[in-house]
């Protein structure tokens, strides 16, 4: 009786589906766990696993990071290179505000997990993910909605628990959520307001303490995998350089991210003049021959996407635009700042840094591992779901494989 009971138990343990609920605080910085200890978050990351950060893709902008989190793929190699670039192919901005092309999946290269999970019959579900809202291989994620900043917090989440109460048949295994106040809050004053950062980051942390509490009454094996897309930086109201100026006399197309502007050559056979022209006006930043990065040597497929030069300011400068100068003195006087916060630097920059915390029946407890590039997540969510990893996957199942259990409940490593 009691080897019939443990192989009953056994097999229980075995066949548990598992649930994985992935959820994006965008623009959260790697310490700001640390630094200001916000109750709920911090006893996830403490009772399950966490990274000391989490390094994003280059360029740390939102789009391309989000994108590769969902793909294990980097920007050069899925191809949605920035928030906003110029694809010469299709001769068409991409733009993060254009609909048409946000939901065109011609854009969007490799096979996001949520299309992995579909084309392998488990259901998906996206409260917000870059990329759910445009059909990609001809999959979106069963239930997914179209961008709407403006639906609240506790809404999404509300949305969450009542996916996780239909029938086993109509349930999604893969939910995907999304909360941008940190990097909201972080532009509009900088990273360095602890007032204000504080006071944002204890109103996200009681809604997420909702969640945590609220999935924790289903009889469900839920893994939790808690990530950010990059950190953000102070950026000071005279370090910004007025990109029209930079760029006067070029004759070609300036795609402006402010962190990067890439500059699409109408000649590009006038690359090296054009670079020793700007490098002559350089003050704050450098340029870059694309053609050079170290990462797209070997690679073309994406490389015409960033442009032939890329003008990469210091950390803490930032690109604007004339009018764009003007809209950030409004914000100054708006919100009483002389500071900003923005990201899009090289990951170098500690300051870009992200965070990865997880928590679930698949993952160790009390486990820190050192900080590992956001390409990795992808193979980790596809083993917790028992998914086949494609082959264009550039994260490695090496990197997350610690801290995960075995399904037969032995661990790992
Ligand atoms: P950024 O800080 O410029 O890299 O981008 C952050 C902004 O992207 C957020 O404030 C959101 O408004 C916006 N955003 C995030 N996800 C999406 C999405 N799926 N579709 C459209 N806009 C989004
Ligand atoms: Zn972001
Ligand atoms: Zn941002």
């Amino acid at each position: 009786m009691h080897i019939l009971i443990c192989a009953l138990q056994h097999v229980t343990a075995q066949q548990r589906q598992q649930h994985v609920i992935l959820i994006s605080l965008d623009g959260f910085r790697w310490d700001y766990l640390d630094k200001f200890q916000p109750p709920n978050l911090t006893a996830f990351a403490q009772s399950g696993a966490s990274a000391e950060a989490m390094i994003p893709a280059f360029p740390s902008k939102t789009f391309p990071n989000h994108y590769t989190i969902a793909t294990g793929m980097r920007p050069e190699t899925h191809g949605l290179v920035d928030n906003s670039f110029y694809d010469p192919g299709k001769d068409r901005v991409y733009e993060i505000s254009d609909r048409e092309v946000v939901q065109d999946g011609t854009w969007y290269g490799g096979t996001p997990i949520w299309v992995l999970a579909e084309a392998n019959g488990i259901t998906s579900a996206s409260y917000f993910f870059v990329g759910t809202e445009a059909p990609i291989q001809g999959i979106q994620p069963t239930y997914f909605y179209n961008y709407d900043g403006a639906v609240s917090n506790l809404d999404r989440i509300e949305q969450v628990f009542e996916w996780l109460k239909l029938p086993v048949d109509k349930r999604p295994r893969l939910i995907t959520l999304y909360f941008s106040d940190m990097d909201d809050i972080g532009h509009r004053y900088g990273p360095d307001n602890e007032k204000e950062i504080s006071q944002k980051l204890f109103e996200l942390d009681k809604q997420l303490g909702l969640l945590f509490d609220g999935l924790g009454k289903y009889d469900l094996d839920i893994n939790i995998i808690l990530v950010s897309d990059h950190g953000m930086t102070n950026v000071k109201r005279e370090n910004l350089l007025n990109l029209d100026l930079i760029s006067e006399g070029i004759a070609g197309k300036v795609v402006n991210n402010g962190a990067l502007a890439h500059i699409y050559l109408d000649e590009t056979s006038q690359k090296a003049e054009v670079k020793k022209l700007l490098e002559k006006r350089a003050n704050h930043f450098i340029v870059e021959d694309v053609a050079d990065r170290k990462h797209y040597k070997d690679i073309d497929t994406h490389r015409d996407k960033f442009g032939d030069l890329l003008i990469l300011p210091d950390l803490g400068y930032y690109l604007a635009t004339s009018a764009g100068m003007v809209s950030y003195q409004k914000r100054s006087a708006m919100f009483q700042t002389d500071v900003y916060g923005e990201h899009g630097y090289s990951p170098i920059y500690k300051d870009m840094h992200g965070i990865f915390y997880a928590k679930g029946p698949r993952i160790k407890k009390g486990i820190t591992i050192p900080p590992f590039e956001n390409i990795h997540v992808y193979p980790l969510l596809a083993a917790l779901l028992d998914l086949p990893l494609p082959k264009e996957v550039e994260g490695k199942p090496e990197v997350l494989s610690p801290i995960m259990i075995d399904s037969d409940g032995e661990e790992k490593y």
